[in-house]
């Protein structure tokens, strides 16, 4: 137990915002150090400023004993992937921070470190937010801005019947890396229990591969909720059905190693959430610049079905055959 002198609410909110959280916006001008009551944003001329926010609750998006720096990382994380779903290049981010007054400093400068090395990594800069104390869990909410093209933003809609189905990077890792944080599947291979859980604590926005998209892709989102349920979203968006082929879903190393082990799991890695990978649709035309696109930014991009006429996503094995896909992604209600 750190003692009371160790606890983020003693400084008083003034001095935390300036010590803790006015360093991440040293780059970003016109946040002014956070000392105003806001920051501008000055758009740039012929593009539309992009808006996204996500909302972390310690307990139900984290574990309040995961490291603070990975957390952090994840609350950016997250925005950036929905940034990179829609082409957008990172301009800056308000973070609401409703802390607990038990909360210790040490825990709010790692969180601190964390944003830091991602901002740096991204390309981002905090330009605001708010401070409070809550009886409550540690919640966490990031808005993100960023810029595209004006008019030239992905969308979810758009996609065309016959259109290709590609995804970025490995599908099911994160929801892998949970159940084996949680106890509910076993890894006994250390260096894949590692990877697995990597992969759910820190996701790789795919904003190089978003940017490149734009010239390409019909309809494009970041698999948040489960590749079926998000395949599900473009379906719904653009009124038409999707045809998956099961032998072409990219698994990593150790995803198939945990599938052969429990083949009862392959059904999570379809439906579990926080893969935080690109799903997009484009025209068969546009097969070779994906190819090129993907080897320019070293994204892996995989074929993986068709969007069709119908409304239902299916998933075809080897030999025809239609999976049922059991649960159709995590909601919260
Ligand atoms: P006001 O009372 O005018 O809403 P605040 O006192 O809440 O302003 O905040 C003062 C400044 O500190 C503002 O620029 C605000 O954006 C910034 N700020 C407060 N909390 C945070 C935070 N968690 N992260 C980033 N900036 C913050
Ligand atoms: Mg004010």
């Amino acid at each position: 137990m750190a003692t009371r002198a160790g606890k983020a609410s003693r400084l008083g909110e003034f001095a935390l915002i300036e010590s803790v959280f006015a360093p991440l916006a040293k780059d970003y001008p016109l946040a002014f150090g956070l000392k105003d009551d806001a920051a501008f944003i000055r758009p740039r001329a012929g593009r539309d400023l992009v808006v996204t926010k996500d909302v972390l609750v310690a307990g139900v998006h984290f574990f309040a004993d995961d490291p603070a720096d990975l957390v952090a990382r994840k609350a950016l994380r997250v925005n950036l992937s929905d940034l990179a779903a829609k082409g957008a290049k990172p301009i800056g981010y308000l973070l609401g921070a409703v802390l607990p007054k038990t909360l210790d400093l040490k825990w709010l400068k790692r969180f601190a470190k964390g944003l830091a090395e991602d901002q740096a990594e991204f390309d981002i800069s905090l330009i605001g937010g708010d401070t409070v104390s809550t009886p409550g869990p540690l919640t966490l909410s990031i808005t993100a801005f960023g810029d595209v093209p004006r008019g030239a933003g992905l969308r979810r809609t758009g996609a065309r019947e016959g259109d290709d189905l590609y995804v970025s990077g490995t599908i099911g890792d994160a929801a892998l890396g949970l159940a084996v944080q949680t106890g509910d599947a076993r890894c006994p291979k250390k260096a894949l229990r590692e990877v697995l859980l990597d992969r759910y604590q820190v996701p790789q926005p795919r904003l190089s591969l978003g940017a490149g998209l734009l010239k390409h892709a019909s309809a494009c989102l970041d698999v948040s909720d489960g590749l079926a349920a998000d395949a599900g979203h473009i379906c719904e968006t653009s009124g038409l059905g999707a045809e998956i082929a099961l032998g072409d879903i990219p698994f990593s190393d150790a995803a198939r190693f945990m599938i052969d082990r429990s083949p009862g799991l392959l059904n999570r890695l379809l439906t579990g959430g926080d893969d935080y990978e690109l799903l997009f649709t484009a025209a068969p035309g546009r097969a070779r610049s994906i190819r090129v696109l993907s080897r320019r930014t070293g994204v892996p991009v995989t074929h993986i079905g068709k969007m069709v006429a119908g409304s239902d996503v299916r998933v075809l094995t080897g030999s025809g055959r239609t999976i049922a896909i059991e649960r159709a992604g995590y909601t919260h209600f």
